[in-house]
């Protein structure tokens, strides 16, 4: 990737400093970003809740091994489902007509966020139960970790189905999976990360940046289903002003062209500062 990973922990460590410093938090208290490839994050807040966002990891190419059993994240106290595509509720490349999100809902307990019209096909499909799924919409805040920590879904520009194969007859159906969004997670100490989940470019990233002033944006770079290297680094420059940016999205298939290095020279000299890491890598912030 071009970048020794001692200096992301520099890097990190400096960062945890400052922000402990600004906020008045202890200094071992940081929030742990991980990676495990395409949109899959696991976020550990700093009172240690756990937060799962998109998790497609038992069929996904990018996820290092030992990730692919769902055991191995833990406790989970919230999923976060942006929309209903197999490589973010985890049912591409299953045969069983459940999804990843499903079991790691049944294994945890977990509370199932996501738009109402996915959760709803997912209660339909058993995937989530009436306890388990909440409903909300764009715009909405809800604090499903605690008072302490906010999650406010919004706009992102791209589609939302829900593709099952039955297992025993091989059929192919396609439900409704709502409107596709995006996350923003406020934590503890007011540091706020936004998942953009699956977008295109669209023009109220200005009024997310200026409204919301996301401090770390897990940004899709893909291409083809996502913003390409271009259009991520005309949405960070020009719209989102992030400090920090990890790109995600891309290379799990052949289709997802970009690269970290493409967006990096397309953004050029800018105050975000990105982090090209591996699917498994942690940062903590
Ligand atoms: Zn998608």
């Amino acid at each position: 990737m071009g970048i020794d990973r001692r200096d992301f922990l520099k890097l990190t460590g400096a960062l945890t400093f400052i922000l402990a410093a600004e906020k008045g938090w202890a200094q071992t208290a940081k929030v742990e970003v991980h990676w495990l490839g395409q949109a899959t994050t696991k976020v550990t807040a700093l009172t240690g809740k756990v937060i799962v966002i998109d998790p497609f990891l038992t069929k996904n190419p990018k996820t290092p091994p030992q990730y692919k059993n769902l055991d191995a994240l833990g406790k989970v106290d919230v999923i976060l489902i942006t929309h209903g595509h197999g490589d973010h509720v985890g049912n591409l490349g299953r045969t069983d007509g459940s999804s990843d999100a499903a079991e790691l809902a049944k294994r945890t307990g977990a509370k199932v966020l996501g738009p109402a019209g996915l959760i709803d096909t997912m209660l339909d499909l058993g995937w989530v139960t009436p306890e388990q799924g909440i409903r909300f919409a764009k715009g909405g805040r809800v604090t499903p970790a605690g008072p302490q920590i906010t999650i406010t879904q919004v706009r992102a520009e791209h589609s939302s189905e829900v593709a099952v194969v039955d297992p025993v007859t091989k059929k192919r159906t396609t439900y409704p999976g709502g409107e596709p969004a995006g996350f923003i997670v406020e934590f503890e100490n007011g540091f706020k990360l936004y998942h953009m989940g699956d977008t295109g470019l669209f023009g109220d990233m200005r009024f997310i940046g200026e409204y919301y002033k996301p401090d770390l944006i897990l940004m899709p770079i893909g291409g083809h289903f996502v913003m390409d290297p271009r259009d991520a680094a005309y949405a960070t420059r020009e719209m989102l002003k992030p400090r920090y940016v990890i790109p995600i999205h891309y290379g799990t298939f052949p289709v997802l062209k970009g690269t970290p290095q493409e967006y990096q020279a397309a953004l050029g000299q800018t105050p975000t500062q990105v982090f090209p890491i591996s699917p498994g890598d942690k940062l903590t912030f």
